[in-house]
């Protein structure tokens, strides 16, 4: 079985969140003796693409409406990954600094058109097509509806929701850069008088995921105005929980921490990373220490630390070290709050990868206070490493963290995103931590639950075979 796995992000190439991470891991674990899995993605202007070479192995234009575009499609001359990866190159649209940006109707309609152009004349067809979120959203439309696409049209193809909050609407006055479909079905582009990337690949796709088997749940509750859709299309929606890749993130062996350890070495291993963060951050080694790493956006809860950081560090009992960046206005009080709360309070403002897996090997627990969890890798990193998850109760969190009240508990969960129910579950962290006989077997007990992809990549492969 050939899979192609089409997305705007791919660790290690570029990486704005999540969304890469799970396309950087899952073809590897869909790689066997009996499938083949395959990324493509945008050329962007990045580091990757300064430190690697490239060949062209396809030139051809895209239309986008009256425009036209040259593009080629680039493949690596090393194999740096476990797969591979075909680079959609649109100089003119694509080969930015960035990955999102405010034109990205056209960027991203321009990549999906050059990808199937380039899928059609393609030797090798695959035996799945499979989306990730909105930037490729039209591509279910186009190999349903467009004439251009007829001979791709009965491979089956899946979208998988990594966030149903972005959906890529655009007006209908856009509608003719889609390449010529049959005009009586233009109802399937359209979502409350725009069209809708999302909803048209819900529409369209032969099964839809979310990634986690909750958000789905949740989705058809509320969906930033998809609700009704996802329940409507519920026979072939369905939830698989993401992975992570076991072998990047792995304290035993991974060169971005401090120092490395297993279940065995796990008490002098994670004494190092902490001891690190403390002196790097100016935070008492001696205090438990409550980590926090994401993006500082509303989903994520992170506008509540200000508040949070009040009410919980008047006792002098911990420590909290923030890493993120996002909302400006979240960054800046962030800084701010560093002089008042100096010793007990810390905060790096910008995107750091080594950093954060030392948060995650040395940070006593992790804070994940999100209004909106699709599935959640940090709560899954930290488990790995053996730092305990406080979470709220949502998502991919609720399916994958139980409270340490119920029978084998490992993490501390709360139900709203409430500034005194953040404080009150770190007060319940600071006392697991002084049972310290308690706390040392329930790291040691979470560094061995099993979130590797294993399991859920043979879910995909499954649900790819009911699409036959
Ligand atoms: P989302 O995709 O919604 O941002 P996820 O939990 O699915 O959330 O994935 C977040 C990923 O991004 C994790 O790998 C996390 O470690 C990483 N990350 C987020 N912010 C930062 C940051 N400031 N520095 C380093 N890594 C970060």
């Amino acid at each position: 079985m050939n899979i192609i796995h089409i997305s705007a992000e791919c660790f290690p190439v570029a990486k704005v969140g999540g969304l890469a991470d799970v396309v950087g891991a899952l073809p590897k674990y869909q790689s066997t003796s009996t499938t083949k899995a395959q990324v493509i993605m945008p050329f962007y202007d990045n580091a990757f693409s300064k430190n690697n070479s490239f060949k062209s192995i396809y030139e051809s234009v895209v239309n986008l409406g009256a425009n036209s575009y040259t593009f080629s499609v680039k493949v690596l001359n090393e194999a740096p990954l476990d797969f591979d990866v075909f680079f959609i190159d649109i100089p003119d649209l694509l080969f930015k600094t960035y990955i999102y940006s405010a034109e990205d109707t056209e960027r991203f309609l321009a990549f999906q058109i050059a990808t199937l152009n380039w899928i059609l004349t393609w030797g090798n067809a695959p035996d799945v097509i499979h989306c990730h979120d909105h930037h490729t959203g039209l591509i279910p439309f186009m190999l349903q509806e467009s004439h251009k696409y007829k001979a791709l049209k009965d491979i089956p193809n899946v979208l998988t929701i990594h966030n149903a909050q972005y959906q890529g609407g655009f007006s209908h006055e856009n509608v003719n850069l889609i390449p010529e479909f049959n005009f009586n079905n233009v109802g399937l582009l359209d979502w409350n008088g725009y069209i809708n990337p999302l909803a048209a690949a819900i529409k369209c796709a032969w099964k839809v995921t979310t990634v986690s088997p909750s958000y789905m749940e949740e989705l058809k509750e509320k969906a930033n105005g998809l609700e009704g859709l996802l329940r409507e299309e519920s026979g072939k929606c369905s939830g698989i929980l993401n992975g992570i890749d076991w072998n990047v993130w792995n304290p035993e062996t991974d060169t971005n921490v401090i120092a490395n350890y297993n279940t065995d070495t796990i008490e002098s291993g994670r004494k190092a990373n902490k001891a690190y963060l403390c002196e790097r951050f100016n935070l008492d080694v001696n205090k438990p220490l409550f980590g926090f790493i994401g993006r500082l956006v509303y989903e994520k809860g992170s506008d509540l630390f200000p508040e949070v950081i009040k009410k919980s560090l008047e006792n002098n009992t911990h420590s909290i070290l923030l890493l993120g960046s996002g909302n400006k206005d979240q960054e800046q009080e962030f800084e701010n709050l560093k002089s008042q709360y100096k010793g007990s309070y810390n905060a790096y403002i910008g995107y750091d990868e080594k950093l954060s897996h030392i948060v995650y090997a040395g940070a006593d627990f992790l804070l994940m206070p999100s209004r909106v969890e699709p599935c959640g890798l940090n709560q899954m990193y930290c488990l790995r490493y053996g730092t305990i998850p406080i979470v709220r109760s949502i998502g991919g969190l609720k399916d994958t963290v139980t409270d340490i009240s119920q029978e084998n508990g490992f993490g501390i969960c709360h139900e709203n995103v409430e500034a005194l129910e953040i404080s009150n579950a770190i007060e319940r962290g600071i006392t697991l931590y002084n049972s310290t006989q308690k706390f040392n077997q329930i790291r040691k007990q979470i560094m061995e639950i099993d979130h590797s992809w294993n399991a859920s990549a043979q879910a995909y492969i499954n649900l790819y075979k009911q699409t036959k």
